[in-house]
């Protein structure tokens, strides 16, 4: 089986898993534990978890989930990973031969990773999916525990998160500006639209034909709409991924990734996002969000990064580029959304320097 690579592939194993696998009952310290009860009847975890998406009319699932294995850490007196182990063992005494060590993990590896799910209210029905599992188990939580099924209860027993209860909550507001952002963008008329998309998109290639200048408002009106249609769905998730933990998979100064083509909407963002350079940590984390949407959505590159100057011009990225570069779309928006000060834009709107 090839390593898992996205969160999609975690989460198909996790749905088909809770809908398909019998769940055993289980004995902790005298009290027992009906997981078939559980997981379908009190938190129907099958109904948010669709073939498609996270439905999130039933985002209470997840929540209740994790109100009931922390009170059963409390009433059972066992800890988090004993308890969640117990359903992996469980499964274990029906098989008949079974192996040394957890023959089958998926179980267990589910509770796990539904216990470190999250639905960020943004407002109304509106939201967003927080996967914050712990930085310590290194990679997804399937492999995390198949590769050392001797630290099993240990792995599950893990809470050091990788994003707290304070950045998520970041992530739930800056997806919000995000979208008011590119409403902005859209919405903003006249001169001052022309300028700034001219500012960003042509510059001074002397190389953009007439045609091409007629264009670019029509392909940047089209853009943001296709951006704000994915903030301001239900389906967007941020999760972690192992890469972050890893000083060699990602260059320095990356502030997050996706993969255009993954089954869901999957935005890969690292949780260092503070205040700085006179903007909250809200900017900073709306700002990463409007870059990696364009990846998602408009499957823009990264010809140019903003520090890096993102000015269109015969010595710079081209104007070819710069309609397909993320942080060109990141810039733009803050800038046309009067988010970005005189000495930011005059910071990054410079030919790129080689
Ligand atoms: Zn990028």
């Amino acid at each position: 089986m090839q390593p898992m690579l996205h969160f999609s592939e975690v989460y198909e194993k996790t749905r088909k898993t809770i809908s398909k696998k019998r769940w055993h009952k289980t004995q902790a310290n005298g009290r027992e534990i009906n997981w078939q009860h559980v997981l379908k009847t009190d938190c129907t975890m099958q109904l948010l978890l669709s073939a498609k998406k996270l439905d999130h009319a039933h985002e209470q699932a997840l929540a209740k989930l994790r109100n009931k294995l922390n009170d059963e850490v409390i009433f059972s007196r066992i800890n988090l990973g004993a308890l969640i182990a117990s359903v992996n063992d469980a499964a274990k005494a029906r098989q008949r031969m079974p192996s040394p060590y957890a023959f089958n993990l998926s179980r267990a590896g589910a509770l796990k990773m539904l216990y470190h799910l999250y639905f960020v209210r943004k407002r109304g029905a509106q939201g967003v999916w927080v996967y914050s599992p712990p930085v310590s188990n290194q990679s997804w939580v399937y492999a995390a525990l198949k590769s050392d099924p001797t630290r099993m209860i240990d792995k599950l027993n893990q809470r050091d998160e990788y994003f707290t209860l304070e950045q998520r909550d970041i992530i739930g507001s800056a997806s919000e500006l995000a979208m008011q952002w590119c409403n902005n963008a859209l919405a903003t008329g006249g001169i001052y639209k022309d300028v700034t998309v001219a500012n960003w998109f042509l510059g001074n290639d002397q190389r953009v034909k007439k045609a091409a200048k007629r264009n670019i408002m029509q392909k940047v009106n089209i853009g943001l709409q296709k951006m704000i249609n994915l903030l301001n769905s239900n389906t967007l998730i941020f999760s972690y991924h192992p890469k972050f933990g890893n000083t060699t998979a990602l260059p320095a100064g990356v502030a997050g990734f996706v993969y255009p083509y993954e089954k869901m909407d999957v935005l890969y963002i690292k949780n260092d996002f503070e205040a700085h350079d006179g903007k909250p940590a809200e900017w900073h984390c709306a700002k990463t969000i409007i870059h990696e949407v364009s990846h998602r959505v408009l499957k823009t590159k990264d010809h140019s990064y903003g520090w890096q100057g993102l000015k269109p011009s015969n010595t710079g990225i081209s104007a070819k580029q710069a309609i397909d570069n993320a942080d060109t779309w990141a810039y733009f928006v803050t800038d046309i959304s009067f988010n970005l000060t005189d000495t930011q834009r005059a910071r990054y709107l410079v030919p790129k320097h080689r």
